[in-house]
This record gives C-alpha cells, structure tokens and sequence, in this order.
C-alpha cells in the first residue's frame, strides 16, 4: 500500500511538472502567435427576435498552434491576459474584425470581445479611433463586449474609457450577464447599451427553476433599464420560442449558425448586399 502511495505521489508530481511546462510553453508561443499568423477570428451571427434576420456577427478568437493543434480561447485568454500578451492579440482582433466589417453591408454590426486589461491600458481609446480610421467602420457599428469583471477591477478608469468611447459612438455590451458580482448601481452608472445573457442560463433553464429566474430577472433589469438583452447560446426552437416570448431583443446560438471564417460569411452577405 506504501509502495502504491508513493507511486501515486509521483504521477502527481509529474503531472504537476507537465501543466506547469505546458503553460510556460503557452505563454512563449503566445507572444509569437500574432507574429507567426497563428489567430484566426471566426464570426457568429446574431439575430433580431423581431423577423430573426442578422443584425450583426460577434467575432471569436481561434489559436491554430503549431505543431499543437487548436487551443481553445477559454484556455490561451485566461494567460494572455497574466502574461499582458492580450493587448497585442486583443488590438490585432480589433483591427481584423473591423477590417472584415467594413466589407459588409452597412447595417450589420460587429461585436469585438475586449479584455479588462486592454480597456485599463493606457491608449485603448487611441487604439479604437487608430482602427475606426484606418478601416473606415463607422463607430456605431462596432460593438465592445466587456464582463462584468470591468466594473470591479479599477472601476474609476474603466468607467471613463468606456465613456469616451461611446461618445464617440461606439456601443458597449455588457457580456456574460449574470456570472460575476456586479451591483445593480454598478451596472447603472456604466454606459451600456446592451446586455447579453450568458450561454450557461440559456441551456439550463428548461430543466433548473433558478437558471430560468435569473433569465426572467436580467430581462426585467433590461426593460427596467431600457437596454435591449440578447440571449446567447440559443441552441433550440423552444429556448427561441422561450427567449422571444420573455422580451430579448435579440439571440446568438448554433440555431442560428456556429462561428464560421470569413469566407463563409461573406459570400451570403454579397447576396443580400447586391
Ligand atoms: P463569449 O464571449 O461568451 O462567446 C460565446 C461563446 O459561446 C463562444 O465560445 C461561442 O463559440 C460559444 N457558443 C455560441 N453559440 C453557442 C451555442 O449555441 N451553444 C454552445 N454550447 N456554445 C455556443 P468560444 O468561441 O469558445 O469563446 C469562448 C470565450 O473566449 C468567449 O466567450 C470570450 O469570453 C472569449 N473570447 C473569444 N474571442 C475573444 C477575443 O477576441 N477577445 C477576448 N478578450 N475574449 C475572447
Ligand atoms: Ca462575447
Ligand atoms: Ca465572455
Ligand atoms: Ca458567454
């Protein structure tokens, strides 16, 4: 039993050893991704509840790593934002997805994820009026989604950048409603536009009561607010059904289309743009 105790200790050690390098290895790799054109930006639409036509598409990261494969942006993000590496990356998905945007019909929106860390460096606000004018997006057509997390974190400053940057026109959605700790005066006092409904509430609210009260509850907030809610993850005809039904504005989810390049989005869009 000592014998298969110790055996035990070590595996753990050594898969310890592993995490521990393979992080580090993230880490170097990531600095490099921009430069080595490992990122990728895939577009997911999102849909007016109203007639379910595209109202825009939010633009998600993807790391083809080589010689690793893909490494899912839940699992590089997290690190590119300790390691600060985010900025680069975030300011590289800014510039793509508007660049990319710019290309479309003028009525769809493109809603770009931005980090904490990005909206508390120094020069976002001159990085955002850097890429509107080079790419000649018109700026309420950008979206930013930020979480919750922006509003705990060095709130004073955050607040004032996302300010500036609505009064320049550009909208800011409040993502992942509902995952973190933020006060409903917190909420008040940011210049949202939006709120988006975390995936996680949306796929449990058939079958858990509390998941569904917090939908009902961030849908009462919207209306109370008079900032429209889109559900995200909306993967059936009845979680639709459901959303439209309490009041969403709009939905994001693989009813309505998974994340897919470019190449794929746009020739549907020349269609409806010709
Ligand atoms: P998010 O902002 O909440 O993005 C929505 C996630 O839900 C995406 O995961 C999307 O692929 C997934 N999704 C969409 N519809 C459905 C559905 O119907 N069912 C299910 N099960 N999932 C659905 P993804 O692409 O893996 O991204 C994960 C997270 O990584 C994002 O969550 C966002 O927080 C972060 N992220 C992605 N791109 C960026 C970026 O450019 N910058 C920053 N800062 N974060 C990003
Ligand atoms: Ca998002
Ligand atoms: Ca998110
Ligand atoms: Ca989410």
């Amino acid at each position: 039993a000592k014998q298969s105790g110790r055996g035990a200790a070590c595996f753990f050690d050594r898969d310890l050893d592993r995490v521990i390098r393979e992080r580090r290895k993230i880490e170097r790799d990531l600095e490099r991704a921009v430069s080595h054109d490992e990122l990728r930006l895939v577009y997911q639409p999102i849909v007016s509840t109203v007639d379910r036509r595209v109202t825009g598409y939010e633009a998600l990261l993807r790391w083809q790593h080589s010689p690793h494969g893909f490494v899912p942006p839940d699992k590089f993000i997290p690190i590119a934002e300790e390691t600060g590496s985010i900025i680069r990356i975030g300011e590289w998905a800014l510039r793509t997805a508007c660049t990319e945007a710019s290309c479309w019909p003028d009525e769809l929106q493109i809603a770009v994820n931005v980090s904490p860390i990005q909206i508390e460096s120094r020069d976002f606000t001159e990085t955002v009026e850097g890429v509107l004018a080079a790419t000649g997006l018109t700026p309420s057509r950008l979206e930013l989604e930020v979480t919750e997390s922006v509003m705990l974190r060095h709130s004073a400053s955050a607040l004032a950048t996302l300010q500036r940057l609505k009064d320049r026109g550009i909208r800011i959605v409040m993502d992942d409603f509902g995952t973190g700790y933020s006060s409903l005066s917190n909420l008040q006092a940011f210049p949202f536009d939006k709120i988006k409904i975390d995936r996680r509430f949306i796929g449990a609210m058939e079958q858990d009561e509390a998941a569904l009260s917090v939908v009902r509850a961030v849908v009462g907030l919207g209306t109370s607010l008079r900032l429209p809610i889109v559900a995200e993850g909306v993967e059936t005809e009845a979680q639709y059904a459901f959303i439209m039904r309490e009041g969403c504005a709009e939905a994001q989810g693989f009813l309505f289309g998974a994340p897919s390049t470019a190449i794929q989005v746009q020739p549907r869009l020349r269609l409806i743009g010709a």
